[in-house]
């Protein structure tokens, strides 16, 4: 065991906590002392406090990294838990599978994928990825481990989909993946104006396009302009695999590169850029689902103090209005940045019992940290996104209230009775108590 400073995607604060890497799954969790209650920790892709647990302890869980058995008929893999979501996908798509749902990033862990019961770009068609977990194996802090699945222990499978890693570590998963014909995507790029616009392109979309996203001007307010992309999986084969050339951001700024002076102009040029793509494109899968992914430690330039995400859905009957009143309201605040994005999710009902998607609008923009600006703006959105009958999505969140989580998750009771009493995260004692 070791001592370290560890931080989160958003970078708010690198804070102590006693480390214990975790190798061997068949060996029981190892404990910190009397009364130190620790956490895993997969690979620090959350953007605030649900990953951390500072003063206490964390297991990280990137050791866990092996492939257990991928049967190539039916395409179910069973690997551990600190196996990142790019490498199944290395291994998968080459033999004609696909993780079915994945999010903007491909290198966050099996483990994080489950406890955050993420999403992706194709929510209306597949869900989320408990949807499509067939097995998890838990270790929990008295030193038993247990499985559950959808027929074995039910109510603690829903619980630990979404469960923010409480419920105990998981360290062997069994998940079923989707036929894919190779690494290619057709893709279309249409600029819209107002969100009546983007829902009339999402519905339309959502019949015949596995995967919609847009992208959003966050100074446009009401009148909403953005970039909608949708996509299908290819038959086509365009080649070989693209060289990834990696970029890296050498070092921290001493302030945030995205401020008041470089906001109008990056959304101004991006939207230019985008609307003279606009039209049919084919894209390799990585610069489709992962474009961040290329340039390593991106999230340095929002500066030394970080930056928070702010990610809520609404549900679609008042989301169009809601969405306006967001966008004016952080179009007048001055704020944001240009990595925003308005996408709807579908009617799959997620497993779990603090699973993040319903069907709605679900709005996610990056802001640097200003402090207490910041911090009100967010106070606003809140009041809008809960009359809304909304919530907001912990993996992104650094600062939301209690209050709001127990109106945004109504099956917070139900869960609490599976929580592992040895388990804490800064998160969960902000929100829960405990
Ligand atoms: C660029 C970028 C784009 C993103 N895009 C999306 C997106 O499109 N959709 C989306 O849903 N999310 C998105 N995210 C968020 C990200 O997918 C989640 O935060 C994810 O949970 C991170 O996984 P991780 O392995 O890094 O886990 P961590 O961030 O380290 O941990 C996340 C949670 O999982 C728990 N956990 C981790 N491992 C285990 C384990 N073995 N057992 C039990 N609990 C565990 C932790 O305790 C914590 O509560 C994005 C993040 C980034 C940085």
């Amino acid at each position: 065991m070791t001592h370290g400073f560890v931080e989160s995607w958003g970078r708010m604060g690198r804070w102590p906590h006693e480390l214990s890497y975790l190798t061997d799954r068949s060996v029981p969790l190892t404990s910190f002392g009397q009364d130190v209650m620790a956490l895993a920790y997969g690979n620090g892709r959350s953007y605030g406090d649900v990953c951390l647990n500072s003063d206490g302890g964390l297991w990280l869980t990137t050791g866990l990294n092996k492939f257990i058995s991928f049967n190539q008929d039916t395409g179910c893999i069973s690997c551990e838990s600190g196996v990142l979501l790019k490498d199944i996908q290395s291994l998968a798509i080459p033999r004609g599978w696909i993780l079915p749902v994945t999010p903007g990033t491909q290198l966050l862990t099996v483990g994080g994928a489950i406890a955050n019961d993420i999403h992706g770009k194709n929510h209306h068609e597949k869900g989320s990825f408990g949807n499509h977990v067939k097995r998890i194996k838990l270790l929990k802090t008295d030193g038993s481990s247990t499985q559950c699945s959808r027929d074995l222990e039910p109510e603690l499978f829903s619980a630990t989909i979404g469960g923010l890693g409480l419920t105990g570590v998981i360290v062997e998963v069994d998940i079923q993946l989707a036929r894919v014909s190779g690494p290619w995507l057709e893709t279309e790029i249409i600029p819209y104006t107002g969100i009546a616009e983007f829902l009339s392109l999402a519905d339309s979309s959502e019949k015949s396009w596995e995967y919609t996203v847009s992208w959003i001007d966050c100074l446009s307010g009401k009148s909403a302009r953005g970039i909608f992309m949708r996509a299908n999986h290819s038959h086509n084969n365009y080649g070989d695999t693209p060289g990834q050339r990696e970029l890296k951001m050498p070092l921290t700024p001493p302030f945030s590169l995205v401020n008041k002076l470089t906001l109008k102009p990056f959304n101004y040029l991006y939207r230019r850029l985008q609307e003279s793509k606009a039209g049919a494109h084919y894209a390799h899968y990585v610069s489709f689902f992962y474009p961040l992914d290329n340039l390593a430690g991106w999230n340095k330039m929002y500066g030394p103090r970080g930056f928070y995400q702010y990610q809520s859905v609404v549900p679609r009957h008042l989301g169009a209005e809601a969405v306006e009143v967001m966008l004016d309201e952080i179009s007048r605040s001055g704020i944001g940045s240009f990595l925003a994005v308005l996408k709807t999710f579908g009617s799959p009902k997620p497993l779990g019992m603090l699973s993040f998607p319903e069907p709605g609008l679900t709005l996610a923009l990056d802001f640097p940290n200003q402090g207490d600006k910041t911090l009100k703006l967010f106070d606003r959105l809140d009041v809008i996104v809960r009359e809304a009958g909304g919530r907001l999505y912990p993996a992104k969140d650094a600062r939301m209230s209690r209050s709001m989580f127990e109106a945004g998750y109504p099956r917070l009771n139900e869960f609490l009775a599976y929580r592992d009493a040895g388990i804490s995260s800064a998160f969960s004692r902000r929100v829960m108590g405990y």
